[in-house]
């Protein structure tokens, strides 16, 4: 990495060619009526590729496919430890063409290609290993029944699972439903988000090479609103696994009552609480992670710790800190490996986070640093990371997700006005805290309703955990052995003994 210079990278870039093609059922395809949808990247507006712009015929076609594979089961029917060699084929693929796939994340949504490289990459193959090794490790329980009769309980995959995912971490938010779905042996349709398909496609040419059987995976590029609702719609699907916006997820609910009653799990929108109190055990270290818990990844992150309380003795000293380490991690370009930030992830995103950033001031938040667009020039769309400082909890950059760089800082008295705080929001996903005190610490983690609570650190983690959200946040998690049971169902098998 450390030889790769921005322009090692830019001439990797300008040698890439994307065909846009759909994968269906083992073959790269146009869509059916040939539609497609141009995608540009965020870093200049360059356009990149004309993607297939599925419909619902192609969304069927998809459909049939992965129920004919499941049904005949070419994939589900193989021995274990095949179905393993293959998952860690495929993660040792994405190994193998890591700097390509960073690349194409870099190119299509924005982020740093450093980040992409060194951590969304790394962390999508670590998820296909993980689970290709897990799957042959999973057994089935025989029930505690009395002699007359033996019930066993099986885990059966669910069939056919769509995975509808957003654009911020593409291949790596994709992976968290797409692995541990393959791996109970179910078939798999992953819907990109429309603003970030390239590397879906790239790891459908993957998969393939790795020997996943033609219509276990599938590829459908296509928007929201045409594929992701026949996919939501489609009698056929078994199980939808979505990430994206609380509004989007509840579409998906609907959609399961108009349809079939397909299982539903939701990875939703966050406004996650970051608490600093003032027994901080290092102040400058809780401060330089406020910042990127907020500024990484643009702040186009779920679990992005965009609402910082802290507490009245530390406040000023505190927001010095946080203001130094905020500048510092201004946008650069995001093929330069040393950018901090990158670009938004298109011109829609960008304006909706200015207009925010220009409600905020009017609604009398107090802009600390930032607020502005940069690098305009360029022809990409950059913001500067942004600070408020909140005098009420009714702002709606305190109460709305805003998904980009931009900060709302308030103060607390102590524990029962921090918790009250924290929990003040419709949503649930992560929580931050920083203290000294062990019981505190448990305490607090207690109280906060998130379905992951963060202490001394945040948005820490593996694939060894679960990853989720209460409230509007969602429900089910990803990640962990826990996601298997998001892709199986239990049944009870009960044999009469007696002769
Ligand atoms: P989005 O809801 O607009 O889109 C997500 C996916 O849903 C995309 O594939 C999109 O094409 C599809 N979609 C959009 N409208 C649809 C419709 N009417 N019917 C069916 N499908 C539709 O979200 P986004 O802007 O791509 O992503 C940002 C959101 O995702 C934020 O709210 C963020 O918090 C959330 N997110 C959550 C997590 C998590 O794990 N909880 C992780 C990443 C992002």
């Amino acid at each position: 990495m450390s030889q790769h210079t921005h322009e090692h990278w830019q001439a990797r870039a300008a040698s890439l060619r994307f065909d846009g093609l759909a994968y269906i059922d083992g073959s790269f395809t146009p869509a059916a009526d040939g539609a497609t949808f141009a995608c540009f990247s965020p870093i200049d507006g360059r356009k990149l590729a004309d993607l297939a712009a599925c419909g619902e015929a192609d969304v069927d076609r998809a459909v049939r496919a992965a129920r004919r594979a499941f049904d005949d089961g070419v994939w589900r029917g193989l021995a274990p430890r095949e179905r393993k060699r293959r998952l860690q084929r495929l993660a040792t693929l994405i190994e193998q063409h890591a700097e390509d796939l960073a690349l194409i994340e870099s190119l299509d949504m924005g982020k740093p290609v450093r980040d992409a490289l060194l951590f969304d990459i790394p962390e999508t193959a670590h998820c296909y290993a993980w689970y290709g090794e897990a799957l042959d490790k999973q057994y089935d329980e025989i029930a505690p029944t009395g002699d007359g009769a033996l019930a066993t309980i099986t885990r059966e995959p669910v069939g056919v699972v769509a995975a509808v995912v957003p654009w911020n971490f593409p291949l790596m938010m994709a992976a968290w439903k797409v692995a541990p779905a393959l791996a109970m042996g179910n078939s798999v349709i992953l819907k990109p988000a429309e603003q970030a398909s390239l590397s879906a496609l790239r790891l459908a040419a993957l998969a393939h090479e790795a020997g996943i059987p033609p219509g276990v995976f599938n590829v459908l590029p296509g928007t929201g609103a045409v594929a992701g609702q026949a996919l939501g719609l489609h009698p056929d699907v078994d199980c939808i696994a979505f990430t994206g916006s609380t509004a989007t997820g509840k579409r998906f609910m609907r959609y399961s009552a108009d349809s079939n009653l397909k299982r539903v799990w939701l990875e939703c929108g966050g406004k996650s609480p970051h608490l600093v109190f003032d027994d901080c055990p290092d102040l400058d270290r809780a401060a330089r992670v406020a910042a990127q818990a907020i500024f990484t990844n643009q702040g186009e992150v779920c679990i992005a710790g965009s609402r910082l309380y802290v507490q009245d003795g530390i406040y000023d000293a505190f927001m010095d800190k946080l203001i130094t380490h905020a500048q510092a991690m201004a946008p650069g370009h995001p093929l330069d490996p040393a950018a901090p930030m990158g670009a938004i992830v298109d011109e829609r995103q960008m304006t909706s986070i200015l207009q925010r950033i220009e409600a905020a001031t009017h609604e009398g938040a107090k802009l600390r640093t930032g607020g502005r667009r940069l690098n305009t020039e360029s022809g990409g769309f950059y913001i500067e990371p942004t600070v408020f400082e909140c005098g009420s909890q009714d702002l709606s950059i305190v109460r709305e997700e805003v998904f980009g760089p931009v900060l709302a800082v308030q103060r607390f008295q102590n524990e029962d006005d921090a918790i009250r705080l924290a929990n003040d929001s419709v949503y649930g996903l992560g929580a931050g805290l920083w203290t000294r005190s062990v019981g505190r610490a448990h305490r607090l983690s207690r109280k906060l309703r998130a379905g992951l609570v963060w202490v001394n650190c945040y948005a820490d983690g593996d694939i060894t955990v679960p990853f989720g959200g209460v409230k509007q946040s969602g429900f089910g998690r990803d990640k962990s052995l826990h996601a298997l049971d998001k892709y199986s169902d239990l049944k009870t098998t009960w044999i009469d003994l007696r002769d």
